[in-house]
């Protein structure tokens, strides 16, 4: 699986990134290597009535800063959850009384360790504790995990401040374990890996995912809000950024629907998966791949193939 880039991609990183792939072949370790070298730029901005996001280094933080409720949604990495938890630290002068995993992946719970101490507790879809560890397992790279104490299989809720956070599943879709979160009050839904707002998404099969119904949970997720619910995504263009309204989300479904079309067409022809795979980008969704986003965008072509053919 490609490894995850900074919620918003600056310039210098998608240089080095880039050539780190032309130079190994492979994406993954010495593009982590870089990140780590690289200085992390980091941003704090509210959005509505005390609610906000962090970006700095993995998957869009979330937060809600009220005076009697802290509540933070995802993690990224140890490093930039420091900086995270110290920033909110200032804003509210509060421990953590719910932090949120969105979903499993790494760049979205490797922080939970630095939150543990000062977090009430964890909550994420039942699925999201088992998906971990069975990552952390097949990683060729293991490191300590910190899991979810607190799960639900449908629904949460709960009342935080003023505000009252519920949380959905709607199956399968990025991953096993995808909660779509909402901020009733303010009208603020952070969507965790759901969108990835006009950027290559990774799809990850082994985690759970299916592209077919990750286009049905879009439409859900259209649906169910409207035009004044601001949205903050966990991954985005530099251009487009990471915050957005429904219309990005049916976007989001557009690109996916594209794709997922594209292989199924592609596999009742009895192409392979390397076949399909040699594009390098789908017609009218051409800066999705643009880059060194072609390897993530060619692994979303396997990956459906791997759920159309059972071949994982
Ligand atoms: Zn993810």
């Amino acid at each position: 699986m490609p490894s995850y880039q900074s919620s918003i991609m600056t310039r210098r990183d998608f240089v080095r990134t880039s050539a780190a792939f032309a130079f190994s072949g492979t994406l993954f370790p010495v593009g982590r290597f870089l990140q780590q070298q690289a200085p992390v730029q980091t941003e704090f901005k509210e959005l509505r009535q005390g609610i906000g996001y962090f970006t700095g280094r993995g998957g869009t933080i979330g937060w809600l800063v009220h005076p009697d409720a802290l509540v933070v949604i995802d993690t990224q990495f140890p490093e930039t959850a420091a900086m995270c938890l110290e920033g909110l630290g200032k804003r509210s002068g509060r421990n953590v009384d719910l932090l949120i995993n969105s979903h499993h992946h790494g760049d979205h719970t490797a922080g939970n360790g630095v939150f543990r101490p000062k977090a009430q507790r964890i909550l994420a879809h039942e699925n999201v504790p088992v998906l971990q560890k069975a990552a952390a397992e097949r990683s060729s790279r293991p490191a300590p995990q910190t899991y979810a104490d607190t799960t639900y299989a449908k629904e949460w809720m709960g009342s935080f401040g003023d505000e009252v956070v519920k949380l959905r599943y709607w199956g399968a879709a990025h991953t096993g374990g995808d909660s779509v979160i909402h901020f009733e009050k303010a009208n603020v839904v952070h969507t965790g890996d759901l969108v990835f707002n006009y950027v290559a998404p990774v799809i990850d099969t082994q985690g759970g995912a299916s592209t077919e119904n990750w286009i049905v949970v879009l439409e859900k997720m259209h649906k169910e809000f409207s035009d004044e619910t601001i949205f903050i995504f966990g991954h985005g263009s530099a251009a487009k950024g990471i915050t957005g309204t429904r219309g990005d989300v049916l976007a989001m479904r557009d690109y996916l629907s594209s794709l997922f079309s594209y292989v199924q067409e592609g596999v009742k022809q009895g192409k392979t998966a390397d076949e399909l795979a040699a594009i390098d980008k789908l017609p009218k969704f051409e800066a999705y791949s643009e880059g060194n986003l072609v390897e993530r965008f060619r692994g979303g072509i396997r990956q459906t193939y791997s759920q159309l053919t059972k071949t994982q």
